[in-house]
């Protein structure tokens, strides 16, 4: 792809701006913001979305101003740069937007607002936290968790939000590395042997399926589908770590014209095997909150193998993959006429919520007031997030209560709970989180789980952890997995 002549012009003042820098790599700082440039472009994103995250890192960490910027490339980018720049900060300590939001100390809620004007910065930002992500290994192993957690928690469900199924995908497994390094390398040794085992019947399931396709004349595409280490640690954890509950290890994907194709092809799967009770999905006639579409089935194969396949066209699994960033593609010119109005009417319905989000936002800079607490963002459906009080992020599922919380930041707090207090004021152990909520757990070293406790959990992971420390102690000193790491300071 050559480059055009305003791009080669945005590529010349951010080397000379950047000149002198250097990455932790080692690499002069321009590789950071070119590989930023070259993500952009593969998510087909527009001109000034390219520009500006060439620019992305000047204003904050060089000479340059957004003055300068804004005589180069216009209003436009200079927007964009800004609100890069004003999300990092916003990062930092929230500092330029707390002139005008000082009604709430949600700071997520902040970052999505201090996004809200255009949600083409926070695309900005997501490809440069994966490059920042792809070097991570160059960093100093404290930030590397930080980041990495970072990006579990907040950064790759963003991307999922969006439907950027590819991106979530690679974020959410490079940074699982670093948070759980010995986990990551037990489960994809897990999911290659499963792959191992299952190739021979696979392929013959490929076969039998692209004959039936072929005599029915529908056009196919079939491939398999990989699953993501990430996504089965987090289905391991929802079934209480049984491998024969997950149905999806195993999955392939049929590509086909469309939408006829795509239930004609899921009868002829369900005539040549057995489909199984209730794993029938029909993510066509209704969309995921995201936008994903998909009809999924999960099949007993003639050799007793679980496959899930899932049948879709080409436009939905452009979309899929995508996601946001592929409406931006394909609809690059009314998008730009609408965020001169101040309006994406395009989206489809269910990305609503990012015009929400730049009502919202509008009213604040204009000074009108907001109630906060009316705000539907339904950015994360099912989650909430809520803060340490060193203001680590921490999601839960809605209802989470603070022994869910607890459990969380280690067993060893879980198992020590004797109080908590939520946004400084002391509470008891039933009470729901909200969103926002800072949350400190007070513990005693002779405090001891309780099985009344189990009534005051919602989550899994916190329950799997206390029935373990409700077992009778002889079992489990000797447990190599036992080892005992150091409790994290809250
Ligand atoms: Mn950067």
């Amino acid at each position: 792809m050559t480059d055009s002549p305003k791009v080669e012009k945005a590529i010349a003042m951010a080397k000379k701006a950047h000149d002198g820098q250097f990455r932790k790599t080692g690499e002069p700082y321009i590789v950071h913001p070119l590989a930023v440039k070259k993500i952009l472009e593969e998510w087909g994103m527009d001109e000034d979305t390219i520009i500006a995250g060439i620019l992305h890192d000047t204003v904050e960490d060089t000479e340059l101003t957004l003055e300068d910027i804004k005589q180069e490339f216009g209003d436009s980018v200079a927007f964009l740069v800004d609100g890069v720049t004003k999300l990092s900060t916003a990062r930092n300590g929230m500092r330029d937007i707390d002139t005008y939001l000082p009604a709430t100390r949600d700071n997520f809620l902040r970052l999505m607002i201090a996004l809200g004007d255009d949600i083409r910065v926070l695309i900005i930002k997501l490809a440069d936290r994966l490059h920042n992500l792809r070097t991570l290994s160059a960093l100093p192993p404290d930030k590397q968790k930080k980041i990495a957690k970072e990006s579990l928690e907040v950064f790759a469900p963003l991307a999922d939000r969006l439907n950027m199924g590819r991106l979530r995908v690679e974020m959410a497994d490079l940074a699982f590395k670093y948070v759980d390094p010995r986990r990551y390398e037990e489960l994809k040794a897990l999911i290659a042997k499963y792959n191992k085992s299952a190739e021979k019947s696979l392929a013959r399931v490929e076969e039998e399926v692209g004959k039936a396709l072929k005599k029915e004349k529908i056009n196919y595409e079939i491939s398999g589908r990989v699953k993501s280490v990430y996504s089965l640690h987090k289905k391991l954890a929802k079934h209480n770590q049984n491998i024969n509950e997950i149905y999806d290890l195993t999955a392939l994907r049929i590509i086909v014209d469309d939408i006829t194709d795509c239930y004609l092809t899921l009868g002829i799967i369900h005539s040549l095997y057995t489909p199984m009770n209730g794993r029938i999905k029909d993510y066509i006639a209704m969309p995921k909150q995201n936008g994903y579409q998909s009809l999924h089935t999960t099949v007993i194969t003639k050799d007793k193998k679980v496959v899930e396949f899932q049948i879709r066209t080409k436009e939905m699994h452009e979309y899929a993959e995508r996601g946001l960033a592929a409406s931006f593609y394909y609809n690059e010119q009314k998008l730009t006429e609408n965020y001169k109005k101040g309006k994406i009417e395009h989206l489809p319905t269910n990305l609503l919520w990012i015009t929400e989000l730049q009502t919202t936002a509008a009213r604040l800079r204009e000074g009108k007031k907001v109630d906060l607490k009316k705000l539907k963002i339904n950015l994360f459906a099912d989650k909430i997030f809520v803060y340490t009080p060193k203001g680590d992020i921490i999601d839960l599922p809605k209802g989470a209560l603070p022994l869910d919380f607890a459990y969380r930041l280690h067993s060893e707090i879980g198992d020590h709970v004797v109080g908590v207090k939520i946004n400084g004021k002391m509470s008891n152990l039933n009470t729901k989180l909200e969103q926002g909520d800072i949350v400190e757990i007070l513990t005693s070293k002779n405090q001891t789980p309780k099985r009344s406790w189990l009534d005051r959990i919602i989550t899994p992971h916190a329950r799997t952890k206390l029935l373990h420390a409700l077992r009778p102690s002889t079992i489990d000193d000797n447990q190599p997995h036992k080892k005992k790491r150091k409790p994290r300071k809250v």
